[in-house]
């Protein structure tokens, strides 16, 4: 009989990057994917990516949980930063939006794994959202974008046929 895995709350900022993360993940644990994406703009798009993220699990046959949607709160978090470039300021403070709410997640359900697809995309830098999870206990920091994670998510999302959006979420990377 096949050893059991431990679970692990995969924080999914969109169905897209998570492709290539539960197919890295899944031979070491069962995954669950957590859905929550205050930062995207506007809520059609929003609820958008969130119907394609359920349709990966369903492919997938994996667990999906969806977080409040709180754009207001999430704005505030990041006010006075709306002019930083991507990869700036305001990325890092919507990572630590994210990342706390997972980790508080992760730890109402007694899951006692986090990690995040955020370190799929080539925009975004790993180290910045490694030394804010590693604040949280539980949190696994796994650099997805290693072995072409990032060329792997297009090509399972291209397969599943999953919408795959032109600009990272909020408002401000619409112009980006
Ligand atoms: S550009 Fe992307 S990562 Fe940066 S603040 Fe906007 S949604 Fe968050």
């Amino acid at each position: 009989m096949a050893p059991e895995r431990g679970r692990i709350l995969l924080h999914t900022c969109c169905g897209p990057c998570a492709t290539a993360c539960v197919e890295r993940l899944a031979p070491d644990y069962e995954v669950i994917l957590f859905f929550s994406n205050s930062n995207i703009a506007p809520q059609a798009e929003y609820l958008k990516r969130l119907e394609h993220a359920g349709r990966l699990a369903k492919i997938l046959n994996i667990g999906i949980r969806e977080d409040a949607y709180d754009h207001r709160s999430w704005l505030d978090h990041v006010r006075g930063l709306e002019d930083e470039p991507e990869r700036g300021k305001r990325c890092e403070r919507c990572f630590a939006f994210s990342l706390a709410r997972t980790a508080a997640t992760a730890d109402e359900l007694q899951i006692p794994v986090f990690t995040t697809s955020l370190s799929v995309s080539r925009y975004k830098s790993s180290s910045a959202i490694f030394s804010l999870g590693r604040a949280y206990q539980g949190f696994e920091a796994i650099d997805f974008k290693k072995k072409n994670g990032y060329a792997r998510s297009i090509k399972l999302s291209r397969q599943y046929g999953i919408y795959r959006q032109s600009y990272c979420g909020c408002e401000f990377s619409m112009r980006h």
